[in-house]
Formats: C-alpha cells, sequence, structure tokens
C-alpha cells in the first residue's frame, strides 16, 4: 500500500534565515500529523533543515545533485556531501532544470543511477509541455522520459524511485490539470513500469502529480487512485499553506 507524499520544492527561495523561521512555523502545526513529509531546499539550507527537521515527519531533498561522486567538477554537489548532512531524496529532471540547464534524458538518467547507488531516493521529474499536449504527444514524452530516465535500473533499485509527473504548462501558472487529465498520465505511468518491471514493482512506485497544486485542489486530484501524492512548488513556500496540504495528505 503506498503511502501518500507531499513534497514541496522551494526553487531558489529562502535564505537560512528564512528557512529557520518556516520550519519554526510548521513544525509545531504537523507535529500530530501522520504522512510522508519532504522539503526541497536550496543547497545552502540543507544543513539547518535536516538538523532542525531531526525529530520530525519530515525529510529533506536536494533539488538537484551532481553526476559524480568527487573530483574536479567546479560548482557540483556529489550525493556523498547530500548524504552526510543527512538528505535523503534528490530531484531529478525538474523541468526547470530540462529547459534552462540544458539536462537532457542522459545526465537525468546518470544522476538517477548515481542517486540510487549512493541510497539516496530520486525523485525523477518528467512531463510535457504545452505544445506537446496539444499535438496529442503527452504519452509518448513522458514515455521516453521514464524509459530513458531509468534506463539500466533494476527492478530492485526501481522501487525506491518516486516519479513526479508535472505537466510543464502546469507549473507556477495557476493552471492544474483536471484529476481526470491527471490520473489519465498516471495511470499510464503506472502500466509503462508494470511493462518494465512488473506489476508487483509498479504498484510499490509512488507517482506525484505536480503543476499548481495548492490547498483548494488538492483533495480532488489525491482522490485519484494513482495519484499518490504532490510536488508542491509555490504553495509549499508559505508554512500554514504547505500545513493544510499535509493535513490533506495523511
Ligand atoms: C514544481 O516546481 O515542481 C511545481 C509543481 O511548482 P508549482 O506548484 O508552483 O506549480
Amino acid at each position: 500500500m503506498r503511502k501518500t507524499i507531499i513534497a514541496g520544492n522551494w526553487k531558489m527561495n529562502k535564505t537560512v534565515s528564512e528557512t529557520k523561521e518556516f520550519l519554526n512555523e510548521l513544525l509545531p502545526m504537523i507535529k500530530d500529523v501522520n504522512a510522508n513529509v519532504i522539503i526541497a531546499t536550496p543547497f545552502t539550507s540543507l544543513t539547518v533543515a535536516s538538523e532542525l527537521t531531526k525529530n520530525s515527519i519530515v525529510k529533506i531533498a536536494a533539488q538537484n545533485m551532481g553526476n559524480r561522486l568527487k573530483g574536479a567538477y567546479t560548482g557540483e554537489i556529489s550525493p556523498l556531501m547530500l548524504k552526510d548532512i543527512d538528505v535523503n531524496y534528490v530531484i531529478i529532471g525538474h523541468s526547470e532544470r530540462r529547459e534552462y540547464y540544458g539536462d537532457t534524458d542522459f545526465h537525468v538518467n546518470e544522476k538517477v543511477k548515481l542517486a540510487l547507488e549512493t541510497k539516496l531516493i530520486p525523485i525523477l521529474c518528467i512531463g510535457e509541455k504545452l505544445e506537446e499536449r496539444e499535438a496529442n504527444e503527452t504519452k509518448n514524452v513522458v514515455k521516453t522520459q521514464i524509459v530513458e530516465g531509468l534506463k539500466d535500473v533494476s527492478k530492485e533499485d526501481a522501487k525506491n524511485v518516486v516519479i513526479a509527473y508535472e505537466p510543464v504548462w502546469a507549473i507556477g501558472t495557476g493552471k492544474t490539470a483536471t484529476p481526470e487529465m491527471a490520473q489519465d498520465v498516471h495511470k499510464y505511468i503506472r502500466d509503462l513500469l508494470a511493462d518494465m518491471y512488473g506489476q508487483e514493482v509498479s504498484d510499490e512506485i509512488s507517482i506525484l502529480y505536480g503543476g499548481s497544486m495548492k490547498p483548494e485542489n488538492v483533495v480532488e486530484l489525491l482522490n485519484e487512485s494513482d495519484i499518490d501524492g504532490g510536488l508542491i512548488g509555490g504553495a509549499s513556500l508559505e508554512a500554514k499553506s504547505f500545513a493544510k496540504l499535509i493535513e490533506a495528505g495523511k
């Protein structure tokens, strides 16, 4: 039985002091909640966030990582460095990385494999652009992103991957996929994972929805049978709205 995951992606927001302020407000509000909560902070806030959330239900994620373990790779962060500060998850292949920083399916695959090797849980982001949806290409696009992103990932490791389906046209735009539209793609992804790894493994993999998820639409989205939680940008930046999403996800 898959447990619902509510994951916040802060993107390039919040200084260390803003991170402390946010967590000091959020943690008392979710003290009695039993849910899987993840917050992906900027690299600079990871240490303080993992220290402050140590005895809570919140797990910490990085928003990206390097594709090597160590060496002469200026500006990169190794998964071993993330492990060392108790980071458990890492977002890989977010559409903003693909769009603005040139992350291709090849890079995404390298990082997914390295994350798994170092026992970080990758949150593999996939999703179509507006023109691809309009051209009826949604399923082909997500299929390629999954098949390429999980290339050479074993059945055993695949169980430890989280998928986030995020239609690019719904990210940060206020436009949300309807629950039916999202469920249709989530079901397609579940079936594809079953073809790749067998039904049992596919049934274990959490598939999150992302794209303008907020307190007003979270319940109907989570009601769909293949939507196992959310990856939330804007609505995760304010403690009260994020707490409402967590409450809906328990
Ligand atoms: C995201 O960045 O992953 C996201 C879904 O953003 P938003 O919730 O703001 O659309």
